[in-house]
């Protein structure tokens, strides 16, 4: 992958770049159209297929997370992709190898017992909402984003605001890392009830799936409250709790009220607050967010 980016770049083509755990859905395609938008016809674009291990809790769903490629493959084609990276997890996480003090890698000798043991850490914007209900899963997303930037050379990538803070951690570690990348936010692609797409939607039963759409309501009812004034976030938080729990199948994980662009708590809820919640129906844990 990285010879081939190299390759491109000695031609001068603009390199656009949609990293993601596959199973593939509208929300991806709208990214890699993104994509296109900006590298032009002449432009690479790049689709990473890879669930990355290392963002997953031991607890969570790594194992069943679901997987077709030969789909995936096909819609990629089909979205107009030039090249489906698709790297296994002995690439990805491989023991090293040469010396301990890494000079040698001409003789590709692995170095008995390590393993993979450089991660990318962000201390910010980590800290709340996905990162506490989740503490080690930005360190996985920031790693191998870091990674894969790194093997594919992009010009652009293009991530989901669906996942609204993964997104703000990437900026983030794009700026203080240096990465000569572009990070471009694209909005989220929903159902037609307004259940917004994910892999994940796939677990839900049909019970389920009718009350997942509890989150986009959630955040409709949250823009309706703030429309004509502003109000306190606590009184709107309180609200929104009591607005899930009519829905019988649906267990609040967090909701937060915050600052698009710090990610920080506020304490009035306005228009232009940023909601994000998660929710779990059954097992299945979902995530949503928007702007009030
Ligand atoms: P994933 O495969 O879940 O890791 O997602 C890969 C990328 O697609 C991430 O940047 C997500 O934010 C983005 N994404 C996921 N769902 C949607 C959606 N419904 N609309 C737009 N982008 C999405």
């Amino acid at each position: 992958m990285q010879r081939l980016a190299r390759q491109w770049q000695r031609r001068h083509r603009r390199v656009g770049f949609v990293p993601t755990m596959g199973y593939l859905h509208a929300g991806h395609l709208s990214l890699v159209q993104a994509a296109r938008r900006r590298v032009g016809k002449t432009g690479q674009v790049v689709v990473s297929i890879y669930v990355n291990p290392t963002q997953f809790g031991p607890q969570e769903d790594l194992s069943r997370y679901p997987r077709d490629l030969a789909r995936d493959l096909k819609l990629c084609r089909a979205a107009g992709a030039n090249v489906v990276f698709t790297p296994s997890d002995a690439e990805m996480y491989p023991p090293a190898v040469g010396s301990a003090c890494g000079d040698d890698r001409t003789a590709e000798r692995t170095v008995p017992n390590s393993r993979f043991s450089t991660y990318i850490v962000e201390e910010q914007l980590s800290q709340a909402m996905e990162g506490a209900a989740r503490p080690t899963h930005f360190r996985g997303v920031t790693t191998v984003v870091a990674k894969l930037f790194h093997l594919v050379l992009p010009d652009v990538a293009v991530f989901g605001a669906k996942d609204w803070q993964q997104a703000a951690i990437v900026k983030r570690m794009t700026w203080d890392l240096n990465f000569p990348v572009k990070i471009i936010v694209a909005p989220t692609v929903r159902a037609a009830d307004g259940l917004a797409l994910s892999s994940r939607n796939k677990y839900l039963n049909a019970a389920q799936r009718t009350q997942a759409v509890i989150l986009h309501h959630t955040l409709q009812r949250a823009r309706a409250a703030v429309r004509r004034k502003s109000i306190p976030a606590a009184r709107l938080k309180a609200d929104l709790e009591k607005f899930i729990a009519s829905a019988p199948l649906a267990r609040l994980d967090y909701l937060e009220l915050f600052d698009p662009d710090t990610l920080t708590p506020v304490l009035t809820a306005k228009r232009g607050t940023q909601l994000a919640l998660a929710v779990y129906l059954g097992p299945t844990r979902l995530i949503d967010n928007g702007q009030l």
